[in-house]
């Protein structure tokens, strides 16, 4: 079971701007995180992926087969969650997923079947005869999820999936979204590392419509392992870090007796003052290295 996307180009007028440029990349089962800045292109990627958007050029096969051919068969794989969609705030919760079921097409047995699993797996079944309205921020991000899943996708996109929540319901997404996760293929886009630290199994860094760097978390810190330092420096060594352009000051907790603990992250691999000491980078260090250095 693998989703093939080959040298996908989506470009806008006539060609002179990009949103996607010969982006390739095989998945398998597992959590995928598409990471990147606003404009990146991740948006573009998960358009084309649910065939709500035509490429310009390249090709998506599902185990070999382009998805052009599959049509309504491909489509039956897909669900979709996005960022934001209107949720009818007079529905109450499974008026929405009756009303999602009928549009995915799913007949009245099936969907009786599905929504009243869904209401489980999401945990909204003594919620459901409430009006959408009243729902707190995570019991819609649920309910979002639930109608992704009703017609079971193999494939799984979600956009943003913890966008607008708690730090609570932000945990309880992301551990919920890992828990339904197993046989599928599932995209995490998102501009937030902690989204997928903990899920996802790939993380894939974006960048002007294309890959910078993919690989498990450990991969990735690995590759700016010898790049990150951290060390108390007085004011002036600061403006001094400031100035170098092959450094980035993540972190900087200033204090009045000029001992300011500061973070840095370096291009080179090489100490920038002394007294600085390299530390262990982290996943918030790695798109940071990419994101200024890629
Ligand atoms: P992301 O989701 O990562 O923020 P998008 O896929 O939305 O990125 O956008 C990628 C790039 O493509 C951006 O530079 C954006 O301005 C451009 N783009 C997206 N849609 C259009 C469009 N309809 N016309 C022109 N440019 C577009």
């Amino acid at each position: 079971m693998n989703l093939n996307i080959i040298e996908i180009s989506k470009t806008y007028n006539n060609g002179d701007s990009f949103a996607l440029y010969k982006f390739s990349q095989t998945l398998e089962p597992g959590v995928y995180g598409l990471l990147g800045p606003n404009g990146a292109g991740k948006t573009t990627l998960m358009n084309i992926l649910t065939t709500n958007l035509k490429e310009t050029s390249g090709r998506v096969e599902w185990d070999d087969k382009p998805i052009k051919s599959l049509g309504r068969e491909y489509r039956s794989l897909i669900g979709y969650m996005p960022q934001q969609q209107k949720l009818y705030d007079d529905f109450s919760g499974e008026e929405f997923l009756w009303y999602m079921a009928s549009l995915k097409g799913l007949s009245k047995t099936d969907a009786k079947i599905r929504i009243d699993k869904m209401l489980d797996i999401v945990n909204l079944q003594d919620k459901k005869d409430e009006r959408i309205k009243n729902y707190s921020g995570g019991m819609k991000q649920r309910l979002l999820i639930a109608q992704a899943l009703l017609n079971d996708p193999k494939i799984l996109i979600m956009d943003e999936p913890t966008a607008g929540l708690d730090p609570e319901e932000r945990i309880r997404i992301r551990n919920f979204i890992s828990e339904i996760s197993e046989g599928k293929i599932v995209i995490i886009a998102t501009h937030v590392m902690q989204d997928i630290e903990y899920i996802a199994d790939k993380i894939i860094l974006m960048k002007k419509g294309n890959i910078m760097e993919a690989g498990t978390p450990d991969e990735l810190i690995r590759k700016v392992d010898g790049n990150v330092y951290e060390g108390i420096v007085n004011n002036k060594e600061i403006e001094e870090l400031k100035m170098q352009e092959n450094v980035l000051i993540s972190n900087a907790r200033y204090s009045g007796n000029e001992r300011n603990h500061v973070r840095i992250i370096s291009k080179d691999k090489e100490k920038i003052l002394q007294k600085m000491n390299q530390v262990e980078p982290d996943l918030e260090d790695v798109y940071l290295f990419y994101e200024h250095f890629g």
